[in-house]
């Protein structure tokens, strides 16, 4: 049997608020991801299919390795204008969905809102939230959601899911990837999904910026009681002309290493801020940390910005990042 919404009261609500709207503009969160970016991208195609006339909305730009994606040179940083409807995707609260979305929540008239998310620190803040983190990718909720509607599936949809699956598994190699994701992604091969293609595109090809940023911030690893860390700063971008995306990747490379439970990469931003990218191995729950620093994300890889500049983010988390490697290995006992 081929995956569905899992039997979810709030679909066949969901599925009526998107078949009555006529102008739906779709929402991911900024410096959006493949997930975010597929299941967007993906549900516009879907919903086109569908004779609706779909926006696409984001607060930053499409980074390089989705450029790839159909459809990514129509998303834009839009603002609700005359849409029916709001449809936010992947972002776990309010804030991650950048300032057109803020203020399309603070107006009285604004249209409904839906959530389709698949993070287990989800707010709640929509009108109609469908959100289950049984899902490997918020793009797996959107092709259960086609199956359930009995949307018919394009090639240029099942390429956007088939992507959104792919990148938050990291090509099926995380602990959240189950046999549904897969079976998933096979009906998406089925439909023209370039299964190898799409790997190497989104996940394996990178910038020479980005290649040599990584040797940068590998320079700066350090390693203590389990908890890896590095630094990407702002002044090695700019040398290397690089941008704030690149490097990322690093986190997920440092976990690899043999002892390390959590790893964090420390994002210097140019307005004294400190962004955060977190990961960890199946025995550390990284997510409340996350959520603690006024981020979120899932149990294994989560996020934050913090209102610091660099050196004191690092003073201030790797500490309590031993605290959750030392607290899981006395609980392990
Ligand atoms: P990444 O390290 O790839 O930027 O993010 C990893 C995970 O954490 C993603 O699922 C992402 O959505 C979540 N995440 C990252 N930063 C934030 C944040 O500032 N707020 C929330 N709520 N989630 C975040
Ligand atoms: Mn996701």
């Amino acid at each position: 049997m081929l995956p569905t919404a899992n039997g979810n009261p709030q679909i066949g609500h969901l599925i009526r608020r998107l078949e009555t709207a006529e102008r739906p503009i779709l929402f991911g969160h900024e410096r959006p991801d493949g997930d975010a970016l597929g299941a967007a991208l993906g549900l516009m195609w879907l919903l086109r299919a569908r004779g609706k006339k779909v926006t696409v909305s984001f607060a930053d730009p499409v980074p390089g390795n989705l450029r790839f994606l159909p459809g990514a040179d129509e998303v834009g940083n839009l603002p609700v204008d005359s849409h029916d409807l709001i449809v936010a995707l992947d972002g776990s609260d309010e804030r991650r969905y950048g300032a057109h979305f803020s203020r399309a929540l603070d107006d009285a008239q604004r249209p409904f809102l839906l959530a389709i998310d698949h993070h287990k620190t989800n707010t709640g803040f929509a009108d109609l939230g469908w959100v289950d983190s049984e899902y490997a990718a918020t793009a797996q909720m959107v092709y259960a959601l086609a199956k359930e509607a009995g949307w018919p599936i394009g090639e240029e949809a099942a390429i956007c899911l088939a992507t959104g699956c792919v990148t938050d598994t990291n090509a099926f190699a995380t602990n959240h990837t189950t046999p549904e994701v897969l079976v998933t992604v096979a009906d998406l091969m089925r439909h023209g999904a370039p299964l190898a293609d799409i790997i190497r595109e989104s996940l394996a090809l990178r910038s020479v910026p980005d290649a040599l940023l990584w040797g940068r911030i590998l320079a700066t690893a350090q390693i203590e009681e389990g908890v890896a860390w590095a630094l990407s700063r702002a002044a090695d971008r700019a040398t290397l002309n690089a941008t704030d995306g690149d490097g990322s990747g690093i986190a997920g490379f440092l976990r690899n290493v043999r002892g390390v439970q959590v790893a964090i990469q420390f994002v210097e931003q140019r307005d004294g801020q400190t962004r955060l990218s977190i990961r960890s191995n199946p025995s550390t729950d990284v997510s409340e940390l996350a959520l603690s620093l006024g981020g979120g994300g899932h149990a294994q890889a989560a996020g934050a910005t913090l209102d610091m500049p660099l050196d004191e983010a690092v003073a201030h988390v790797v500490p309590l990042a031993k605290q959750l490697v030392t607290g899981a290995r006395v609980a392990d006992r």
